[in-house]
């Protein structure tokens, strides 16, 4: 078959990261990329041994070409503790290379489940994804606390630029001690979670709804609610109707109650703690984590496509013993058709976006014809499945790729 490759024309910044996920990185590209694209790519290296080599310098080089290109694809990557030092034998317990590049492209991660028949979600009533979108800043995990003696009161001081002071009485104590807690966060990046948000709805074509507890936090959740709205109003609200989409605000235990009863295919914004919380419940509801993509978007547009899960380390020391491993690619491999559609939607490049779409139907109809790996075969409905290894999966989705070519 004679097939011209297709060209790009913006370099997409290319990740790259450890362990299992690191060995499937590869293959992909091999297998099923780099046959068919001509691909353009800025490479940074972002597995352990590089960062440690270069003082982590690589992570913020990879983080400022992103910003620089507007797209990156990222491979899972380690984030070491006290074990990792000594099998790594590094020069510092360098820090989470997802949380450095966050702070630099100030974004927002939405989380999205892969559907396929055959693996039905707890909740059978999902059949569309249910996307997270967590503001990741402040809140308690900035907070300040305390355990409180009793007899003690405890107060909010808030010092002014001009002096002022501003003197809250939060509670007395009486014969019992307790805690007590404070915690904020800052306008600006309540803000930018809000844009991210919008903008990712507009390009997904899907509703949002963000809830708080504005209710019983009548300032502090109420100026999260606020800030979504004055932006809605002034900024989005003329796209979404002519998108046809809708931003919809309620309280989170209401939100919580129609998210169950819903058939999936929206966004769900969440502050900081319910994010971190209901991301977990609706990855596990969902199925395999080896199905959850993740992009971070910043509120300039700027996206960082990814796997939610992680280096799958149990799968690499098998790997390493020579065994064979049956891991899921998926996420990654959606990493990248996600990366490629970005880059080509933003290049008006059709022929890329078209690929990008092709491998991942080649991909879902795969498993649905049975042919997945050992996380899905032990969750699938399907009358029949072959379960095949790491190596044979992708060989499988190939196939199909390329009677679609
Ligand atoms: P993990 O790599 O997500 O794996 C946890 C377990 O989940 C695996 O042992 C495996 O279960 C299952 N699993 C995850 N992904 C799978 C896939 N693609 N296919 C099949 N099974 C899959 O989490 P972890 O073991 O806690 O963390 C390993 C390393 O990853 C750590 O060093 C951590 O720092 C890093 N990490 C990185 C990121 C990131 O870069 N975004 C995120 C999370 C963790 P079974 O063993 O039962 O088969
Ligand atoms: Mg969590």
């Amino acid at each position: 078959m004679s097939f011209e490759k297709i060209p790009m024309k913006t370099p997409l910044v290319e990740m790259d990261g450890d362990e299992m996920t690191r060995v499937i990185w590869q293959m992909i590209k091999d297998m099923l990329l780099a046959p068919y694209i001509d691909l353009n790519l800025e490479y940074y290296d972002l597995g352990l041994p590089h960062r440690d080599e270069t003082g982590d310098q690589v992570t913020i080089d990879s983080a400022n070409a992103t910003k620089k290109h507007g797209v990156a694809v990222k491979c899972a990557t380690i984030t070491p503790n006290a074990q990792r030092m000594e099998e790594y034998k590094l020069h510092e317990m360098w820090k989470s290379p997802n949380g450095t590049i966050r702070a630099i492209l100030d974004g927002t991660v939405f989380r999205a489940p892969i559907l396929v028949k055959g693996i039905t979600p707890y909740i059978p009533g999902w059949r569309k994804p249910i996307t997270i979108a967590r503001h990741a800043f402040g809140d308690i995990y900035k907070n300040t606390e305390t355990v409180v003696p009793p007899g003690a009161k405890a107060e909010i001081v808030v010092t002014k630029a001009d002096g002022s002071e501003e003197r809250l009485t939060v509670h007395e104590f009486k014969e019992s001690g307790g805690v007590f807690q404070g915690q904020f966060n800052v306008d600006e990046s309540i803000a930018s979670f809000a844009r991210s948000c919008f903008n990712f709805a507009l390009d997904t074509k899907q509703d949002i709804w963000f809830s708080t507890k504005d209710t019983i936090s009548k300032k502090y959740d109420h100026r999260f609610k606020d800030i979504f709205q004055e932006i809605y109003d002034a900024e989005y609200a003329k796209r979404f109707a002519e998108a046809g989409i809708e931003y919809f605000y309620t309280l989170i235990d209401d939100a919580v109650a129609r998210v169950v009863r819903s058939e999936g295919g929206f966004i769900w914004a969440c502050k900081n703690y319910d994010g971190d919380v209901m991301s977990d419940m609706v990855a596990t509801a969902f199925g395999s984590l080896g199905m959850m993509t993740s992009v971070l978007v910043a509120p300039d547009g700027t996206c960082e496509y990814e796997a939610a899960h992680g280096t799958v380390t149990r799968h690499y020391y098998k790997h390493l013993k020579g065994e064979e491993t049956s891991t899921n690619s998926v996420a990654t491999l959606f990493a990248w058709t996600g990366a490629l559609r970005k880059r080509g939607q933003l290049d008006g490049n059709g022929r890329l976006v078209d690929f990008a779409g092709k491998l991942e139907e080649a991909t879902v109809e795969t498993i649905e014809a049975g042919i997945m790996t050992g996380d899905l075969a032990a969750m699938s409905t399907l009358p029949e499945i072959k379960k095949v290894n790491t190596q044979d999966f992708l060989m499988a989705i190939k196939e199909r790729l390329e009677s679609k070519l």
